[in-house]
């Protein structure tokens, strides 16, 4: 079968997907999308309001940021894979449980074998600990993990990991904005050296 029937079955899925409550008061589910052939995949938490609203990752400002990022280093939404840990929002963005975690990564795991990505940029705590924990390692806090890269073993193939500041907590912060903007120049270079820019 092919990348784009797997990924559209993976996205059935997820539309009918009632493993848990989160289904009950999502307007939209948001699966992904993205480059299905993409080097980077990113890795956020879950759907805010503007997300659940039209079923799509990072529309909302936030979204803002991470475009804006990616326009600084040359790459734009159709060049990379963005998906979430949790497909349905939490009500009032609450943190994910870690049963919702647990009911929904099975998912974005069949869309990581799916892209085979050469790099996962993890943005905020929740997806760099979920991947970390993947790969058997212990997550240590987002602000000593970002800006560092990481060669890890995650479901059965070799990924460079970077993980990063949720975009979001880069609106009122400039503090963050800028480490963001650091981390975005390193996966910039990591492309570069792997030969994917
Ligand atoms: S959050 Fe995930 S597990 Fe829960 S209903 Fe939505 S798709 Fe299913």
């Amino acid at each position: 079968m092919y990348k784009e029937e797997l990924m559209e079955e993976v996205a059935a899925e997820i539309i009918a997907c009632r493993k848990c409550p989160l289904w009950k008061k999502r307007k939209k589910p948001v699966p992904g999308e993205g480059n299905i052939n993409a080097n980077v995949m990113f890795i956020g938490e879950a759907p805010g309001y503007w997300e659940d609203v039209n079923g799509k990752p990072f529309v909302g400002s936030a979204g803002e940021i991470l475009d804006e990022m990616l326009s600084e280093i040359g790459l734009s939404r159709n060049k990379v894979y963005i998906a979430n840990i949790l497909k349905c929002r939490p009500p009032e963005n609450r943190d994910p449980s870690a049963s919702e975690i647990k009911a929904c990564v099975p998912y974005l795991n069949q869309q990581i074998r799916i892209v085979k990505p050469k790099i996962i940029v993890t943005l905020g705590r929740h997806s760099t600990s979920y991947i970390l924990s993947e790969c058997g390692l212990e997550a240590e806090g987002i602000t000593r993990l970002h800006g560092r890269k990481y060669v890890v073993e995650l479901l059965g193939f070799k990924v460079l990991l970077i993980p990063m500041y949720h975009p979001a907590a880069a609106l009122y912060n400039p503090k963050y904005r800028s480490g963001l903007e650091r981390d975005f120049r390193l996966l910039s270079q990591e492309l570069e050296r792997l030969g994917c820019l």
